[in-house]
């Protein structure tokens, strides 16, 4: 197990009480400076015995019928690093829903890391089409299919000014490049999963419904950023909004559709003398990237102030002890309210009562989770298989494979024979 900055990353209001230790998962056992501060022998700290967690371990917690559980599986840049990928957070509701909004670069070993059997992360939201936004889709489309879903991928994404730059043509295309790949699974493996099913809107749609199913609502409206296209996103269920604006420069679409939210995740860029330190840009391009095409953090902050979230959420800059500083103080100048600066494996649950933030503690050798339903056996005559010239390559291996075939059909009850 790797731990991973406990640190708290959060910052809060005054008067606004967030993340308060123990208030979404009671110990059974007294804390021990409140049962030395009572003055009673009640029970002390065990030297043995669980405490609650102020981390996230994925897979050991309930989450409770009213609740929502948002984990940021992707907060950084267009070039994944170790320690952020691009672009995806993954929403989970108490009514057992999950949703991913967006897929960039790196997020799907993210995503795994939360052990959730694949049928369950078959819902994906995309705001637009850079790669760092769905860069990780053909990984979780085929990856997902050979771990346990059993069900085609549902893609929802927006139209173009063109067919060509809508998320239909991608997903189509996407397909089609992974034909190799695609037909060499079939006959080997449970084929349910190796399709997409795409639902394309149109990008001009403000606050239109995308998606209606099981009490969850998630409407979109248009970003600007790049070029015609991409689009922000609200969730709606049980009372709490959550909100996902991908990529956009601050817009009038935003401050409308995103207000009332209780968590609102905005991209927020690095600054314009870190671009020119870090990134080496030019202080012109620096300029025109850092406050024109992006949003700066002076502009983030101002985008906040105007909505109000009960938690904002900055993602999309590389979060380092010599970058968040700076980057903290231009949101700051602008806005002075309940702020996330983002990271990989931040994880937010939200009711109506309290948002808790904490750092995921994950296990980096992580196995497929169990499916929740049983796989199909595959069906031989798919296999397309090897040309004459190809097999007659084959070294005979038979009398050392043969016993693995004894061992198994033996345990299992089979009759298996090697093929060809
Ligand atoms: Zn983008
Ligand atoms: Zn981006």
């Amino acid at each position: 197990m790797k731990v991973k900055h406990l640190g708290i990353t959060a910052t809060f209001a005054a008067g606004i009480a967030i993340g308060a230790y123990l208030t979404t998962h009671e110990s059974p056992l007294v804390p021990a400076a409140a049962a030395q501060g009572s003055g009673e022998s009640k029970q002390l700290v065990s030297p043995v015995k669980a405490r609650a967690r102020d981390f996230y371990a994925p897979n050991s917690e309930d989450l409770a019928p009213d609740e929502m559980r948002v984990i940021a599986c992707g907060t950084g840049m267009p070039t994944a690093r170790p320690s952020q990928a691009a672009a995806c957070f993954l929403v989970e509701l108490g009514n057992g829903d999950k949703f991913l909004f967006d897929l960039g670069t790196g997020s799907a070993e993210r995503i795994a890391a939360m052990q959730i059997p694949y049928n369950f992360l078959d819902k994906v939201f995309l705001g637009h089409l850079h790669t760092d936004h769905f860069g990780d889709l053909a990984s979780l489309y085929v990856g997902g299919a050979l771990a346990g879903r059993q069900k085609p991928l549902r893609v929802w994404g927006p139209s173009g000014d063109t067919p060509e730059r809508g998320t239909k043509y991608a997903m189509d295309h996407l397909q089609k490049m992974l034909t190799w790949d695609l037909d060499g699974r079939k006959g080997i493996m449970d084929e349910r999963g190796l399709s997409i099913e795409t639902t394309e809107f149109d990008y001009k749609g403000e606050n239109q419904v995308v998606y209606q199913e099981n009490g969850v609502t998630i409407r979109s409206w248009p970003a600007i950023h790049s070029l015609d296209g991409p689009v922000s996103f609200a969730l709606d269920w049980n009372g709490l909004k959550f909100v996902f604006g991908s990529d956009t420069y601050p817009n009038k679409w935003f401050v409308e559709y995103a207000k009332d939210a209780d968590l609102s995740i905005h991209e927020c860029f690095v600054t314009v003398p870190q671009l020119i330190e870090k990134f080496k840009f030019t202080p012109q391009t620096a300029l025109v990237v850092g406050t024109q095409i992006h949003t700066s953090p002076e502009a983030f902050g101002k985008v906040m102030s105007l909505t109000k979230p009960r938690m904002a959420v900055a993602y999309h800059f590389f979060n380092d002890f010599d970058t968040s500083a700076a980057i903290s103080e231009g949101i700051r100048s602008t806005y002075d309210g309940p702020l996330s600066m983002a990271e990989d494996f931040m994880v937010w649950n939200v009711t109506k009562d309290d948002i808790r933030v904490r750092m995921a503690v994950v296990s980096e050798e992580v196995w497929p989770p169990p499916a929740s339903e049983a796989p199909m056996p595959p069906i031989p005559s798919n296999r397309i298989g090897y040309s004459k010239e190809i097999i007659d390559g084959k070294l005979d291996v038979a009398d050392v494979v043969q016993p693995v075939y004894d061992d198994i059909n033996k345990e299992f009850d089979l009759k298996e024979k090697p093929g060809k």
